[in-house]
């Protein structure tokens, strides 16, 4: 998608710092990170959510939560959250599927 952020980013267009890289997934860090790690972990296949990735290739979206934790265990914390924002009205503001990877400080629930 020529257009979408996360695609240039995958493609190296648009530089961002990376942490993992699998034949299906992409891992960086966010530009505006809420905790000492943030990453995002997305599909290399664009789709506009996770929900949407379960329906065109289901077998990333585990893949996407084993590199959440490869990345978070890597970087030393065995604690870590996982968030995925589906719809305007949740917080998505970039429409490719992604998990933000959210670990090294105490994070509070419910969520706002
Ligand atoms: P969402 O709000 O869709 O759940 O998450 C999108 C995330 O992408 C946000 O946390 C935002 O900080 C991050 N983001 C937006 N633009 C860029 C960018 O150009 N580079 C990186 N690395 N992260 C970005
Ligand atoms: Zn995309």
């Amino acid at each position: 998608m020529p257009d979408c952020l996360f695609c240039q980013i995958i493609a190296g267009d648009i530089p961002a710092e990376v942490v993992a890289e699998t034949s299906t997934a992409f891992a960086f860090r966010d530009v505006n990170p809420q905790a000492p790690l943030h990453v995002l972990v997305v599909p290399r296949t664009h789709a506009a959510d996770v929900g949407e990735l379960a329906e065109v290739e289901p077998g990333t979206v585990p893949e996407l939560v084993r590199v959440a934790r490869q990345v978070a265990t890597e970087a030393g914390h065995d604690s870590y959250r996982l968030v995925v924002n589906t719809g305007a009205e949740a917080g998505q503001t970039v429409l490719h599927a992604h998990l933000h990877v959210l670990a090294g400080r105490a994070l509070a629930w419910p969520p706002g």
